[in-house]
């Protein structure tokens, strides 16, 4: 993807550049206890935004009971419509801190603005920067700096090259501990509801080009609870290193919660994704 003749867009992330991994493998990024990139598949699961703190400590509990190893949550949300539901912000943050404490699962959570970044990173093991925020060149800068691993969502119109450009944005400015996620991208953004198509193609091109581990988002990428098993299932096959997973609280019908639960899959199936994943004995 570079020509011999300019500067490489990306130099950092690019394996080309690692002659450690010229012969295959996968960078080691960790997150509390973690380790994406050791060869297991890890899985980040939660609530797509905490709502509150009972509907959140009950979602992290099913998530460390169905065996992830992750807890995902967003504090704060960039919603597509100004009137959806934002996030609970600081109030968020201590609600995490909170459910982490309890459970030992480590907190992945969304930073969508260079200003918060200082106070998200206090709480959070790892920040995810999401997709509409792919091209937030300040945003990765300082999330880069923050120390903090990060996950970085691929912009749901973007190129795999614009994609590790951005990745390089956050690995200059820290010590380059980034995990990619695909979550789907837009084919047809003139239909009236375009829903995401998953990439799995990506990641077999992404092995080629970065030794950043990589994950696949199955709730995003597919909007629909129901085909989110499957496409954990075929992320696994084309090689992930982990899932992130949108997940209701157990026994809470989906019109209790404000945010994605049309995606947020049950307790139940998150455990069978897990078992099936991780194998019978996680
Ligand atoms: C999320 O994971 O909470 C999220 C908002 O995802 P995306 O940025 O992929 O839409
Ligand atoms: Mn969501």
């Amino acid at each position: 993807m570079s020509s011999p003749h300019r500067q490489p867009a990306y130099r950092l992330v690019s394996r080309a550049s690692h002659p450690e991994y010229a012969g295959g493998g996968t960078r080691r990024v960790r997150v509390g206890d973690v380790t994406f990139g050791e060869g297991a598949v890890k899985v980040a699961a939660g609530p797509c935004a905490v709502e509150s703190r009972e509907q959140t400590l009950a979602a992290a509990r099913a998530a460390k009971a169905a065996g992830a190893d992750l807890l995902r949550g967003g504090a704060y949300k960039t919603r597509t419509s100004p009137y959806d539901f934002q996030g609970l912000g600081e109030a968020a943050l201590e609600i995490l801190a909170e459910a982490r404490a309890e459970t030992g699962l480590p907190v992945v959570t969304e930073v969508i603005d260079p200003r918060h970044v200082e106070r998200v990173a206090a709480v959070a093991d790892m920040l995810q920067v999401g997709t509409r925020n792919m091209h937030n060149t300040p945003l990765l800068t300082e999330a880069g700096a923050s120390g903090k691993p990060v996950l970085l969502k691929r912009g749901w119109a973007s190129t795999l090259r614009e994609w590790l450009c951005a990745a390089e944005y956050v690995a200059a400015a820290g010590r380059g501990d980034v995990v990619l996620c695909e979550r789907g991208i837009r084919l047809d953004p003139r239909a009236a509801h375009a829903s995401p198509t998953l990439d799995y193609e990506a990641i077999r091109l992404l092995r080629g080009e970065t030794a950043l581990p990589v994950l696949l988002d199955p709730s995003h990428g597919t909007e629909d609870a129901s085909r989110v098993a499957l496409a954990c299932e075929l992320g696994v096959a084309a090689g992930v290193d982990g899932l992130l997973i949108e997940v209701l609280p157990p026994g809470w019908p989906a019109d209790r919660i404000r945010c994605d639960a049309h995606q947020s899959v049950t307790p139940e199936v998150l455990s069978a994704i897990v078992k099936k994943v991780k194998g019978p004995e996680s």
